[in-house]
């Protein structure tokens, strides 16, 4: 697979600093402005300025030449630094989302963070994910307003725990709102999941913890709202952070050759959290395709977005199943990728992931997604089970039943109900295709048999009459 190698370094060359500061009152303006050329494209420009004390909120502003054609993201750093994972530096980051933001100590842009402005060196970071031939020219201008300090922002995250009842419990595992680039509040995207049947959701917003830090402000009405951040390291992939602390934020900046991203890696391991590959095939041309190692990764986003199955989504249930023949026990999960309010082409909870867990909370769903105890659906109204049975030993989805005896028969029953009609199952091992089974009408019950030291795995999936994805399962280990 084709993926661009670029190195992510300072083009201070191309930087042309001309601050000019205008003294008024009670506020201060900057203004630096530079080109970036075309093989400037993902190459990060920091472009400091100094915030002297007294600054009680600071707006940034920033334009440039050929929007649309050109997109320049944007964030910021504190006078605690920009070096690689430096939590208590990182301020905000919009991506190409906003081309404005402020900051003061009580409130913030969404994709920001509130809190204390304190005097020092600060870092705009730019830096274009789109750039036309003739490069880009931008501009930022800086507000500086000094007032009297307020009191401070207090985070005010999610609670953990909605309830301790074992049980099936349907989420989305990835979606975004105004705090990246996502189209809805928060609250908005809260009556969304409700009203889609869904039990919890991973909040997963490009590059920033800033949702995480407020998500309790919100009536979540027994929603249960897991942590998380969508890395987007954009020429080598996204990929999902999940089941995080509210605080923990999580590096991005890196390339493969910079060889960091297992600090990283394990800091979301540190937490409880799981490191999911998103859409690793993403587009027809082929930008984002997932390029780390997907040793050091929990699972694979293998159903991304669209209600409508698509080609690349086979591509990665294939890539998948090429692991699992492996002996490699990645978790396959479903998510909207969700960015838009409404009747959109992925609505939150289209598709969903299925997760069996000891209760409704962030340390349970964690073990149950950690265990592969989960299965993928189009929607609400599907429901499924798989069970593999030998001798006295049963399993279920994400165990392993004990196959060690050669000469015996396991066998597999399958159910689904809620599916479109005269769809069909599939008993899947390492060898390909070992049964299947056609549903009447959205349901279907099926009883089937597999020789013992034949497959590694079975799993199952159900397509409808066009073939697109209904429903899959993790697997069943046999060995
Ligand atoms: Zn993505
Ligand atoms: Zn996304």
């Amino acid at each position: 697979m084709f993926i661009k190698r670029v190195k992510f370094i300072l083009v201070l060359t191309q930087l042309l600093l001309c601050s000019i500061v205008l003294h008024a009152q009670d506020s201060l303006r900057l203004n630096s402005s530079g080109f970036i050329p075309a093989e400037g494209l993902f190459k990060l420009v920091y472009v400091p300025f100094t915030v002297p004390e007294g600054v009680t909120e600071i707006q940034v502003k920033e334009t440039y030449s050929d929007k649309g054609k050109n997109v320049l993201n944007l964030g910021i750093y504190g006078p605690e630094g920009y070096e690689l994972g430096n939590t208590a530096g990182f301020r905000g980051w919009s991506g190409g989302a906003k081309t404005e933001f402020f900051i003061n100590a009580v409130e913030a842009s969404t994709g920001y963070v509130p809190g204390r402005i304190k005097a020092g060196t600060w870092n705009i970071l730019i830096y274009p994910s789109t750039i036309t031939a003739e490069g880009i020219d931008w501009q930022l201008d800086v507000t500086l307003i000094k007032g009297v300090e307020k009191e401070s922002f207090k985070a005010s995250p999610a609670p953990e725990v909605v309830n301790n009842k074992q049980g099936w419990y349907r989420g989305d595992l990835h979606m975004h709102t105004f705090h990246s680039d996502g189209k809805r509040t928060q609250q908005k995207l809260l009556q969304e999941a409700k009203a889609n049947g869904l039990d919890f959701i991973v909040s997963t917003e490009h590059n920033t913890n800033s949702a995480s830090l407020d998500w309790g402000q919100y009536k979540t009405d027994k929603l249960l709202v897991i942590n998380g951040e969508e890395v987007t390291t954009t020429a080598f992939g996204h990929w999902n952070a999940i089941g995080l602390n509210p605080t923990t934020w999580i590096e991005w900046r890196y390339t493969l050759e910079d060889n960091v991203i297992a600090t990283y890696l394990n800091q979301v391991k540190a937490d409880g959290g799981l490191a999911i590959i998103n859409h690793p095939f993403y587009n027809e041309e082929r930008i984002n395709n997932f390029g780390f190692d997907v040793d050091l990764f929990d699972g694979i986003e293998v159903w991304n977005g669209h209600a409508k199955w698509n080609q690349l989504d086979d591509m990665a249930v294939k890539w998948w199943d090429n692991l699992l023949r492996q002996g490699k026990k990645k978790i396959a999960i479903a998510a909207s990728d969700s960015h838009t309010p409404g009747l959109s082409d992925n609505p939150v909870g289209s598709p969903q992931t299925v997760v069996q867990a000891q209760a409704l909370s962030r340390k349970q769903i964690m073990a149950g997604l950690r265990a592969g105890k989960a299965y993928l659906a189009q929607g609400k109204d599907i429901n499924l089970s798989l069970t593999a049975k030998l001798g006295p030993a049963t399993a279920g989805i994400g165990d392993t039943l004990a196959t060690t005896s050669p000469s015996g028969e396991v066998q597999v029953l399958f159910a689904v109900k809620g599916a479109p009609a005269n769809c069909v199952a599939t008993l899947i091992g390492e060898e390909g295709v070992l049964a299947t089974e056609k549903a009447k009408g959205g349901s279907l019950n099926a009883s089937w048999r597999v020789a013992t030291g034949s497959t590694k795995y079975i799993r199952v999936e159900v397509r409808n009459m066009q073939g697109d994805m209904v429903a899959l399962t993790n697997p069943i280990w046999l060995l």
